[in-house]
């Protein structure tokens, strides 16, 4: 069993994402699996070596340790997405060669009027599809005279898009809500939905743990894996989460970052505990245990479908014990 981890290191690493890499972790030690460390920095503008510095410290101070990773390597690495761009150019070409992606001229400015006009008659905002029926050679007069098209995935029509999410059960999606996603933008870096694809691929990632915000992603992602010809993982969306008022914890409900709750004296002990509890239960009814306990026990058939709250009374209530 091989699970990931596979943070942006565009800001400081937040509570809900924690809990995320804390779920994988336990799974991957309650079972004598792999977890890997993989560092998403596609998004030139917002990533930063000093984020994923961040990130990793918090990591290791919560007690969360990898197998394979950025920074000790390992036999499907490297495990940081800027060093893997040939391999995405690579299999970029594939899908552009057998039909599954083609060349993408749209401007940004056009793009959003025709997003604006979708809105306004009531119709899916989704890309209209315009260079879909571009010919390869088309595209290829049009890139010589120097236009730097996107790569986009060509969405099969009329279908449906269905999986069992190991946390949600049955999820179907119907691929007409589905526009053609950009797998490569103009500038030559990989989407997140292609580049993860392609590495959870190629590092044999067996399951595929990560918030729920992702899920209208994974039917794309799905389809990737088919085109490609490979196959897909298990997948299992946890519940965000959420701040006393319902909705996704952030800035205005207080701390939300580990270096955060670090500063203000909590201990790794006392806040990987309660992040456990966040949607799962060790049971057995004593209430807080050892990393290792709660790997050994931990099930992610056992994790709740619903959002947990994070109340940060309950968590210095851990710490005191
Ligand atoms: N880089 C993505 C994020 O931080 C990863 C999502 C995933 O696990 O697939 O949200």
């Amino acid at each position: 069993m091989r699970v990931r981890f596979a943070p942006s290191p565009s800001g400081h690493l937040h509570v809900g994402n924690a809990r995320t890499a804390l779920f994988n972790w336990l799974f991957a030690r309650g079972a004598s699996g792999t977890f890997i460390l993989r560092i998403e920095d596609t998004n030139v503008e917002r990533s930063t070596r000093e984020s994923e510095a961040a990130i990793l410290r918090d990591l290791r101070w919560l007690g969360l340790d990898w197998d394979e990773g950025p920074d000790i390597g390992g036999p499907r690495g490297p495990y940081r997405q800027s060093e893997r761009l040939h391999l995405y150019e690579s299999y970029a070409s594939e899908l552009l060669n057998a039909g599954h992606a083609y060349h993408c001229f749209c401007s940004t400015a056009q793009l959003d009027i025709e997003r604006q006009t979708a809105l306004a008659e009531g119709r899916p905002a989704h890309y209209a599809g315009t260079c879909r029926r571009l010919t390869r050679e088309q595209a290829d007069v049009r890139i010589a005279a120097g236009e730097r098209p996107a790569i986009r995935f060509r969405v099969p029509e009329g279908r449906d898009v269905a999986f069992k999410d190991v946390v949600r059960g049955d999820v179907r999606f119907h691929t007409d809500v589905i526009g053609d996603p950009i797998i490569v933008r103009a500038d030559g870096h990989p989407a997140y939905n292609f580049a993860a694809v392609v590495d959870d691929a190629l590092m044999e990632v067996t399951h595929v743990v990560r918030g729920e915000d992702h899920i209208s992603n994974t039917p794309r992602q799905i389809l990737l894996y088919e085109a490609l010809g490979f196959t897909p993982p298990a997948f299992a969306h946890l519940a965000l989460v959420m701040g006393p008022d319902h909705s996704p914890l952030s800035k205005r409900h207080g701390a939300t970052s580990v270096s955060e709750f670090r500063s203000k004296g909590y201990l790794p002990e006392a806040l990987v505990n309660y992040l456990a509890l966040i949607g799962w239960s060790p049971g057995g009814g004593d209430e807080l245990l050892p990393i290792d306990e709660l790997a050994r026990r931990f099930s992610l058939d056992a994790v709740g479908v619903s959002a947990g709250v994070f109340d940060e009374e309950k968590l210095a209530w851990a710490n005191r014990h």
